[in-house]
């Protein structure tokens, strides 16, 4: 593999690399140390890097160390660099055999998404970055809520700069592609919303999701999700059942509501439900996925992304929807960017 000639640069080399690892859900620390090479380099001028590479001077750099440098050599040699021959073949089949990938190619954005600000793994600009790379119109940055302590879920104050770096990243794009500024809001146990009014009204597009007491008795979950998703901030009721499926977390049982209940308040209250294309959670499951459609609810398919090369996931979701015969228009990330917005307004 190693004599396959190589013509792209040293950083895509790099952020390929990373990006196989996280769609196959690699441990961020694993892929960190590419993406800090890509951006050592980034800044350096092309034949800086070369020169660097034949006098063997590149670990000299802050962020790379011997295994990138070594990346960066042969791809400026012209080489298929080794690392990124193995991720190919580890991780670089496509994720379904073409199914889905009609209604992928119509999706615009995508409304869940995680930085390294909660419990992501990558900074806000990379995933803004890939997400554009993947012909996203949009995406709505979701940050974990206060209550959420393991994710490091976001305080007020927290949240507050959080928008002005958003900011700060949009403009720097010009205008082609939008950061949105979002929130993963835990559902309390009664069923309000685990951030302020006044933060909520500050954001764009909102998912609400259980991340507690799952277990809970039927009637109380019924009653607290309803609750939730007739809460005037609401816009996405986030992977609705729980349930883990497969995975290095282990398996979870899917908590126990009335789904009917559920799906008609967001019915009628103009809440998607959320199609969740992480493999491990494939939420909902197909028979509430069909009674969802059956209600006439709206759907969001979104990849729940904590790392870049998650953004990748939602022809998995793709796929499920296609073969639920869910209409692309009840899909709302399908919409371009005026037309969600006006649908998540409060
Ligand atoms: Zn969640
Ligand atoms: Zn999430």
């Amino acid at each position: 593999m190693a004599d396959e000639v190589y013509d792209g640069s040293p950083v895509a080399a790099l952020r390929r690399i990373a990006f196989l690892l996280e769609r196959g859900r690699a441990d961020s620390y694993k892929v960190k140390a590419y993406r800090g090479a890509a951006n050592a380099i980034l800044p350096l001028p092309a034949d800086e890097v070369a020169a660097r590479a034949r006098a063997g001077t590149l670990t000299e750099l802050a962020g790379v160390g011997a295994s990138t440098a070594r990346v960066i050599s042969q791809a400026v040699a012209g080489k298929v660099p080794d690392k990124l021959a193995e991720a190919e073949a580890e991780y670089g089949a496509p994720l379904t055999d073409g199914a889905g990938s009609a209604l992928r190619a119509r999706l615009r954005g995508d409304l869940h998404s995680h930085s390294d600000w909660s419990d992501g793994g990558s900074p806000i600009e990379e995933m803004a970055m890939t997400a554009m790379e993947l012909g996203h119109d949009y995406l709505v940055l979701t940050d974990h809520s206060p209550r959420l302590k393991v994710a490091r879920g976001l305080s007020v104050e927290r949240l507050a700069r959080q928008l002005d770096v958003v900011d700060a990243v949009n403009a720097h794009l010009d205008g082609g592609f939008r950061l949105l500024k979002g929130i993963e809001v835990d559902i309390l146990d009664d069923g309000g919303l685990d951030q302020t009014e006044q933060m909520l009204a500050r954001l764009d597009v909102r998912v609400v999701s259980v991340h507690s007491k799952l277990q809970m008795d039927a009637e109380q979950m019924t009653k607290r999700m309803v609750a939730a998703v007739r809460n005037p901030y609401a816009n996405v009721l986030g992977h609705c059942t729980g349930r883990l499926v497969t995975g290095n977390r282990g398996t979870r049982a899917q908590s126990r509501f009335d789904a009917r209940t559920v799906f008609e308040a967001c019915a009628e209250e103009g809440v998607a439900v959320e199609i969740n294309s992480r493999p491990e959670r494939r939420d909902p499951p197909t028979k509430l996925l069909e009674l969802a459609r059956d209600i006439g609810c709206l759907f969001s398919i979104d990849s729940d992304a904590h790392a870049p090369g998650q953004l990748d996931y939602p022809l998995l979701g793709c796929e499920r929807a296609e073969a639920a015969g869910i209409d692309a228009d009840r899909i709302v990330n399908t919409w371009p960017v005026e037309r969600l917005l006006e649908w998540a307004a409060p």
